[in-house]
């Protein structure tokens, strides 16, 4: 249960003054439900306005206060602009200009001969200095002159920079001040204000400190839980688990393991035959074999008389694997079962009967096989792909299965940097698979200036002729989803025109079944073309498709980029990945489209991604859900995650059951940053 005196900061978005249910779905889409959420939406950046005497003083283009005195109203014929002409007390005219139906604006905070203090920015029109759409207008000098420095927050549609630093104003003055949960050692020698000034301060200036000791408060909460989560599992029963080799020995792999497979087995192995559960990381590329080793570790369990389940998470992949598995598995004559969500009826019934008297040693399926109704014999082992798909809480859950902890092996493919797989996955072991397989082809890859898009149509055309399949994927990008949303839809019409119905369209607006059918009909070879936003699945196999097209490449971080191209070179023929470049781009642009030519190396590029991510360019950190931060930019957890991963550390060791003074603070901040499993980890025992 969440400590009391965390109410207040989580009360929902909808008790705070003006949120009606037209700010629902802005608010929504921002994250913004509940007052923390509020406090906790920094700014990204800061207006600086100068007040200035009159307009000799400014510079066009510069953000400024001034006190005008409105002369006369300009309407224009039709659609056009409403002006104010105002003139500061040097008697220079300036013209405050309004787009749309805001003569009523204009005229309700210009009355004429009236002075009012101006902020805004300073254009020129033609030969008139002018002012669009001020962002105030105030007959306060005292009010005007407060608002010199302004929080630009991110915004989405349906929302103004006014109305949300309305809202944030009164989400601040909502929040309870909390007891210290850095260490005072830290805080003295770093200068961080407390957690309740660090808040205020962040959203009124650039306050470096401030905005700090906010990211390390969420670095240390989440290296706490992870540490609790580690702690814990220590303490559970698991069921050690020895194999005799005896099924391994049957299995006919047409390939050679590599020594990185072998390494990963080997550690899996002795993880396996201690009794405390194991659970440990199989970090490794694309292509690199994760499935193999994932079976051999099966096969282990199977061996010493025990169920494993292998959570897939989407039905596509959980099928994919089922047929992997059957596949290589026969020659050993385990009985391996696929469930999901959509089995029904008299199928799903033997399936669970399967389960419950273990005649099924192996199941495959999506996280149906964690429902209550499913029971297991005895299950002893647990393999999760693609875990960054799935959350650590998510994981924990499926401890409650039996009455010992069954043994988990989370698998990924996203290739992350050291510092961050500490932040991710702090709480487990890790085990890296840095070698491919022999004789991958590279993919070809390379930069084409988007002058040339018809050329790549046309080559595009020649490889479905030739009966392959291709990708094309359209960056998202812009501040409003819906903007991206159409440009892939339009270039979706524009190439089912070209090509007809086998081009299929996947994005994060349509509803799953239909983007589940269109992807079916790719997988299955049925369409040729798939035109996709960045939400092609993880992991999806589809060896005919040997073509990626990717749309200004440049707006693309490394990592996704290399996600993104993993989806060809996954069959013999060869495979060509052509990124399409805008005409402006910038010198870390051009740095990470040559970084891609040059390497496959997911790990290189991942760290040479977090290298070169600085800029901003990108998408923030915080929208792309590549860290589990929100408040931690990448250069914050850089810096300060080592910090927060030795202080958490100390804090275990000194106070495992966080019942002292600075362990109770702790709690507080896991709760506030919702890390709660932590804690009840504690109650757990
Ligand atoms: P991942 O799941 O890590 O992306 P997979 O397990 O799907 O990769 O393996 C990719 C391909 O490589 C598969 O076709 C698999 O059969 C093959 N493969 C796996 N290990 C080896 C190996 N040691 N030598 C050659 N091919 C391998
Ligand atoms: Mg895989």
């Amino acid at each position: 249960m969440r400590p009391e005196r965390l109410n207040p900061l989580f009360v929902a978005a909808d008790s705070l003054k003006g949120v009606g249910p037209g700010l629902a779905r802005p608010l929504e889409r921002l994250g913004l439900g509940r007052v923390r959420d509020f406090a906790y939406h920094l700014p990204d950046r800061f207006v600086m306005r100068r007040a200035v005497a009159d307009l000799d003083e400014a510079s066009v283009g510069e953000n400024i206060v001034v006190k005008l005195t409105p002369l006369e109203y300009r309407a224009s014929a039709g659609r056009g602009p409403f002006r104010v002409l105002a003139s500061d007390e040097a008697g220079n005219v300036a013209a405050i200009t309004f787009f749309g139906r805001a003569s009523y604006t204009g005229k309700k905070q210009l009355p004429l001969g009236e002075p009012r203090w101006i902020a805004g920015r300073l254009d020129q029109y033609g030969q008139m200095l002018q002012i669009v759409h001020p962002d105030h207008v105030s007959d306060d000098s005292a009010q005007s002159l407060g608002q010199l420095v302004e929080p630009v927050y991110p915004l989405s549609e349906g929302l103004t920079q006014n109305r949300i630093a309305a809202l944030i104003h009164q989400a601040l003055a909502g929040v309870p001040g909390l007891p210290e949960w850095i260490e005072p050692g830290l805080l003295a020698k770093m200068q961080w204000p407390s957690w309740r000034d660090a808040l205020e301060l962040a959203h009124k200036g650039s306050h470096e400190g401030a905005r700090d000791r906010l990211a390390y408060d969420e670095l240390l909460a989440n290296s706490l839980a992870l540490m609790l989560v580690r702690n814990s599992n220590r303490r559970q029963q698991g069921t050690p688990l020895t194999g005799d080799g005896s099924l391994r020995a049957r299995l006919q792999l047409p390939f050679e393991l590599t020594g990185a497979q072998q390494r990963a087995i080997a550690e899996i192995e002795a993880d396996l035959a201690q009794p405390a559960p194991m659970l440990r990381l199989l970090q490794g590329d694309v292509g690199s074999g994760k499935t193999a080793v994932a079976l051999e570790t099966m096969l282990v369990a199977v061996e010493a008389g025990a169920q494993a389940a292998l959570l897939a998470p989407t039905e596509i992949l959980a099928r994919q694997h089922y047929e992997t598995l059957s596949r290589m598995a026969a020659p050993t004559g385990v009985n391996i079962a696929l469930l999901t969500g959509r089995d029904k009826g008299k199928a799903r019934e033997s399936i669970l009967m399967g389960l419950m008297d273990g005649s099924i040693q192996i199941v495959v399926g999506t996280h149906a096989i964690f429902q209550d109704a499913v029971t297991y014999r005895n299950l002893a082992l647990v393999v999760i792909d693609e875990q960054h798909r799935f959350g650590v809480a998510q994981r924990l859950m499926l401890n409650q299965k039996g009455k010992r902890t069954p043994h988990c092996l989370a698998m990924t493919a996203t290739p992350i940097p050291r510092t961050l797989t500490l932040a991710q996955y702090g709480e487990m072991d890790v085990s890296r698979l840095d070698e491919m397989p022999p004789g991958r082809q590279p993919i070809d890859t390379r930069v084409v200036a988007v002058e040339r898009i018809g050329d790549v149509v046309g080559a595009l055309g020649r490889h479905i002729e030739s009966g392959h399949q291709a990708y094309w994927v359209c960056p998202m990008v812009r501040e409003l989803e819906s903007e991206d949303i159409a440009a892939a839809e339009a270039r979706y019409a524009a190439l089912k025109e070209r090509f007809g119905d086998t081009v299929v369209l996947v994005h994060g607006q349509l509803r799953p079944e239909v983007k589940d059918a269109a992807m079916e009909r790719f997988a299955r070879g049925e369409a040729s073309l798939l035109v996709a936003t960045t939400v092609i699945e993880v992991g999806v196999d589809v060896p005919n498709a040997t073509l990626m097209v990717i749309e200004q490449a440049e707006r693309f971080g490394l990592a996704q980029l290399h996600q993104l191209r993993g989806r060809v070179g996954r069959g013999e023929g060869k495979s060509t990945c052509l990124l399409l470049r805008g005409e402006a781009l910038s010198e870390t642009g051009r740095e990470r489209l040559a970084l891609m030519r040059e390497t496959q190396d997911g790990f290189r590029l991942a760290e040479e991604d977090l290298r070169l991510r600085g800029g901003g360019e990108l998408l923030g950190t915080r929208q792309s859900g590549d860290t589990p931060f929100r408040v931690a930019s990448l250069d914050q957890i850089t810096r300060l995650l080592p910090l927060a991963h030795d202080d958490a550390r100390l804090l275990i060791e000194r106070d495992g059951g966080l019942t002292g003074e600075r362990g109770e603070a702790a709690r507080l901040l896991l709760y506030l940053f919702e890390r709660d499993w932590g804690v009840q980890l504690l109650r757990g025992g």
